[in-house]
């Protein structure tokens, strides 16, 4: 049996390190879906844990790990096909998140991805399953994803899903992919679903958040920012002018989105949409807070401090209180993201059908699956 050292020695694409990702072996970088099945193949075959790396802007979620390989999605990164007349775009995992709204902002259109993506990859925020301000507006992204292509742990190339609306036949792999956070494979390609770009955009401060929700007609985002609410708004320039007169203020042009919040360690606090305004009462004081009113969910950071009692109540109406980055004593001390879901068996069996060996982000998974 070919030694490990070999093993690695001999697999593809290999690359520099990329700067902010944990010590490995090795670190590659494929630029083809049969290097990503090579690579994996391999490591399936000697057992190398590998983290999976797009932007490195969210690996705070779930466990650390300490992997052989690091494989990074920076070579996957071409458009592969744009369709403006039929909304939809086709990119590599390893696409920037602001070249590819870049890209589609030149024909007024958006993929309503997260809004302030610093280097984050597409690939990075739909494993992560990360929505953007706008999901009250645009839904979440598991629904904004037609198709995937994924390799699996032991370097199957799979494609689920299709590059039209209506296309789920049997089991929706786009949707089992989104969240997944590298578990079942890595996600090579996507098909996402695109919108017009609003011709106006503008933004109001309010004084009751609740009350403009109730009032704005589709806005892109109420967000209450450490007790300041913002509503967001687009259209054509008479639609935003009237929306802003019936909330009683007058827009700031364009869209100012806040940056995530600063502090130590940061936690994403997710409840049912009515009660975020018990959860706000909450934290209110305690942490710095960004709050996206009709969604339930609520960012915060600040110092380690004791969060079992928030958890605790979080968990109690069906919510979680996640952790999203934080020094790395705290994720031995605390679970990253608290009780494990009752389905724990099921998504093992899953996970297991996807990445035999469990090679890929191994431990990073609720349950430390
Ligand atoms: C609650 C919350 C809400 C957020 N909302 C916003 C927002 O509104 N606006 C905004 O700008 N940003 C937002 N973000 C941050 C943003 O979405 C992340 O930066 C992004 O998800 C990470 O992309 P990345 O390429 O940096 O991935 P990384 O940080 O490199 O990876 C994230 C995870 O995905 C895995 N992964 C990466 N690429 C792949 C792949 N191709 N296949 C399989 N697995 C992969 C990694 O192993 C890791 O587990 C939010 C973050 C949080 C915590």
């Amino acid at each position: 049996m070919t030694s490990v050292r070999s093993a690695l020695d001999g697999l593809p694409a290999q690359s520099s390190p990329v700067d902010g990702a944990p010590e490995a072996d090795v670190t590659v970088a494929p630029s083809s879906f049969d290097e990503v099945g090579a690579i994996l193949d391999t490591a399936s075959e000697h057992h190398l844990r590998t983290l999976i790396w797009g932007g490195g802007t969210h690996q705070g979620y779930g466990g650390r790990l300490d992997p052989v390989v690091v494989l990074s999605t920076a070579g996957l990164d071409r458009v592969v096909d744009f369709q403006p007349e039929d909304l939809t775009v086709t990119v590599e995992a390893g696409v920037r998140v602001s070249d590819l709204e870049d890209l589609l902002a030149g024909h007024n259109l958006t993929a309503a991805l997260p809004e302030t993506p610093g280097n984050a990859s597409v690939g990075g925020v739909v494993s992560a399953g990360i929505s953007g301000w706008r999901r009250a507006r645009y839904g979440p992204t598991r629904e904004r994803l037609l198709e995937v292509n994924l390799v699996t742990g032991d370097g199957r190339q799979v494609r689920g899903g299709g590059r039209v609306v209506k296309n789920v036949t049997g089991f929706d792999l786009p949707r089992l992919a989104t969240g997944s956070f590298g578990s079942l494979g890595v996600i090579v390609q996507v098909c996402l679903k695109l919108w017009p770009l609003p011709s106006a955009r503008g933004c109001v401060t309010v004084a009751d958040g609740d009350a403009a929700l109730a009032a704005a007609y589709r806005p892109q985002a109420v967000i209450e920012c450490d007790g300041t609410t913002r509503v967001y708004l687009g259209g054509t320039p008479e639609e935003v002018e009237g929306q802003s007169a019936a909330l009683g203020a007058d827009p700031v042009e364009g869209w100012d989105w806040p940056e995530d919040p600063a502090g130590e360690v940061q936690w994403s606090l997710r409840v049912p949409p009515a009660l975020l305004r018990t959860a706000i009462k909450e934290v209110r004081g305690k942490y710095s807070y960004q709050a996206a009113l009709g969604v339930g969910e609520l960012r915060m950071a600040g110092d380690e401090g004791d969060v079992s009692a928030l958890r605790t109540w979080a968990e109690s109406v069906g919510g979680a209180l996640v952790l999203v980055d934080g020094p790395p004593g705290l994720y031995e001390r605390i679970d990253p993201w608290g009780t494990p879901p009752p389905s724990l068996s099921i998504q093992n069996r899953i996970v297991q059908r996807f990445d035999p060996v469990r090679i890929l982000n191994p431990g990073r998974l609720p349950g430390g699956l």
